[in-house]
């Protein structure tokens, strides 16, 4: 029996397997209808859900929606990627392109908007599709840096001295093949002038089997020194495989922080964004920025004010050691770095 099986697989498929990771990706769940009922949850939601992933589609993958409360229809991850209908309602103030992005590429995925930084917008693709997210209306395709105009932004990265930080973003930067990540790690090694090299990558968080041995080894590569923010909200986001990938980050020197943004129905608690503070640490991570919620069309059901959110904030200051209270920011175009509030 043992060579029967050897026939049924071909040399050519072993040689060339699909990582783990990208499977898992490709299964992920994006029709509204699977995930109701993968959830238990009110069919009389789908028609809603269907018209708001019309606009910008649903897209979580299942080890992700394994973490959510089964007929739950508030549980706070679920939120966050659930289509609802109160995102096709028009707010005032709530617009395509809050962040001034498009004003702000210097070359083609490139935006250089802070003294000494440089974001590259490798990818449009995300493991997840947050509701939130400030670039839901981004036009990717025209923004992000293909693999051919690789070239013009690098270019663009090694005649400015002034740039010691490339920060990789998108869309998720690991969202890219190990071989594509790979290229673009050993260009950036080659321009003198860069020192660090930040990752803000959702994946380790919703999609924890990226952080394999391939990635391992080619973070481990690179002569630059690593930071790799990632996106949790919610302490339930972080489960033991999560905890697993981040052990393995932090055991290669990768400086581990976190990017949350504060959302109406999912963290908008002291007590829920110290417990996420907590799991963060027991998780080798700092907590860097508590984003206020970018005005972006369609998002405004998960807005809370600037009032609030100080109120929030100072509360956990009282609560939490300095180095565990994440900063809160917004971003305001055209300004020379995130401003603080509260
Ligand atoms: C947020 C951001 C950065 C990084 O800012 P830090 O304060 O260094 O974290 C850099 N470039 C752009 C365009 C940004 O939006
Ligand atoms: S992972 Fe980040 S970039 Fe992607 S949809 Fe979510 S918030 Fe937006």
């Amino acid at each position: 029996m043992e060579s029967q099986k050897l026939i049924m697989i071909p040399a050519k498929a072993l040689s060339r397997q699909v990582p783990c990771w990208q499977r898992e990706l490709a299964q992920a769940i994006t029709d509204p209808a699977e995930l109701l009922r993968e959830l238990e949850l009110d069919p009389a939601l789908l028609p809603a859900a269907r018209a708001a992933a019309a606009r910008f589609p649903l897209r979580v993958p299942r080890g992700f929606v394994a973490r959510m409360r089964k007929g739950d229809p508030d549980d706070p991850l679920l939120r966050q990627v659930l289509p609802l209908g109160a995102e096709l309602e028009a707010t005032p103030g709530f617009v395509n392109d809050p962040v001034g992005d498009r004003a702000a590429q210097a070359a083609p995925g490139v935006l250089h908007k802070y003294h000494g930084r440089a974001l590259l917008i490798v990818t449009g693709a995300c493991a997840v599709h947050c509701r939130y997210c400030f670039r839901r209306e981004f036009p990717y395709a025209e923004a992000h840096a293909g693999v051919d105009e690789w070239r013009l932004a690098l270019a663009y990265l090694a005649n400015d001295p002034s740039i010691r930080e490339v920060i990789l973003s998108g869309g998720d930067p690991l969202s890219l093949s190990d071989r594509r990540l790979g290229v673009l790690l050993a260009a950036l090694d080659q321009i003198p002038h860069l020192e660090r090299l930040r990752i803000h990558s959702r994946q380790p968080i919703v999609l924890p089997e990226r952080v394999d041995d391939g990635l391992l080894e080619r973070l481990a590569q690179t002569r630059l020194r690593l930071v790799l923010v990632v996106h949790a909200n919610h302490p339930r986001e972080l489960d033991e495989t999560v905890r697993t990938a981040l052990a393995r980050l932090a055991a290669t020197g990768v400086t581990l922080l976190n990017q949350a943004v504060l959302l109406r129905g999912v963290n908008d608690s002291t007590t829920v964004l110290a417990e996420l503070s907590e799991a963060l640490f027991a998780a080798r991570v700092l907590p860097y920025y508590l984003h206020l919620l970018d005005p972006v069309r369609g998002a405004a059901h998960f807005d809370v004010n600037e009032t609030e959110a100080s109120a929030i904030i100072k509360t956990l200051r009282r609560r939490l050691p300095g180095y565990l209270t994440p900063r809160l920011v917004r971003e305001q175009p055209g300004q020379p770095a995130k401003t603080l509030v509260g």
